[in-house]
């Protein structure tokens, strides 16, 4: 570590050449600078260096850093991006900014009861699996407006946009970040809200270029800015 501060301004940099790149402005991409297995010492050098969204996949360890002194009473926007099983919810609704990676009508339906019984709106993304991969979570594209109508109707949540993680080759998860890009269009022509809808939540170290060229407006990147796991 002691190099998370270089390497968050050669991601923004490469961000920015990426931008360009797509014709979009780097103000349209948010970086999440994602610290699963990272310690709360490397989240306080990343915020010590200016940034103020991180990503968190396993509930235990997040809960543990929210808790961490280190970075008590200092303002920072948490992202849920791991897989969010329902009996897990209740353990991270009111803590994060967004929730990412939801696959199920029933995870977004207890995520709405929970968003009631603490008087908040809780936004989320539903995950969809473009790459097919049977490892992955997320739901087909060919079930997502189905599930999408039943969540619309849900009080105290709002569904924001999609979330996917890309196949390894790098020309294949262009394409699936194109299909996720049309998948939102779609949505956006049978939601009650469509402006609602702005988020598409795309990219990681190895890919985040791609993403980029394809919409995204949130990447994720973990390993090039703390390091490996
Ligand atoms: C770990 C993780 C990332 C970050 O991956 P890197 O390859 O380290 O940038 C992004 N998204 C999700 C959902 C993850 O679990």
């Amino acid at each position: 570590m002691g190099n998370v501060a270089e390497n968050l301004s050669v991601v923004r940099d490469q961000v920015a050449s990426a931008c360009l790149k797509a014709g979009r402005r780097a103000d349209e991409v948010r970086l999440i600078a994602v610290s699963k297995t990272k310690s709360a010492e490397a989240v306080r050098e990343a915020w010590d260096a200016g940034h103020r969204d991180f990503g968190e996949s396993y509930v235990q360890e997040f809960l543990e850093k929210l808790e961490d002194p280190l970075l008590a009473g200092i303002q920072l926007s948490w992202h849920f991006i791991g897989h969010l099983q329902s009996n897990k919810v209740r353990q991270v609704t009111g803590k994060v900014a967004m929730i990412h990676g939801i696959d199920k009508v029933s995870t977004v339906e207890e995520l709405s009861k929970r968003a009631i019984q603490q008087d908040i709106l809780m936004d989320y993304l539903l995950e969809v699996n473009v790459s097919r991969e049977s490892s992955k979570y997320g739901l087909d594209s060919s079930s997502l407006i189905q599930a999408a109508e039943s969540c619309f109707r849900l009080p105290n949540v709002r569904l924001r946009g999609l979330m996917t993680i890309a196949s390894p080759d790098q020309d294949q998860a262009r394409r699936e970040f194109a299909e996720l890009r049309e998948n939102l269009e779609s949505l956006r022509r049978t939601a009650p809200d469509p402006a609602l809808l702005s988020e598409l939540s795309m990219g990681m170290s190895q890919d985040f270029e791609e993403a980029i060229l394809e919409g995204a407006t949130m990447i994720r990147i973990g390993t090039a800015i703390f390091g490996w796991r």
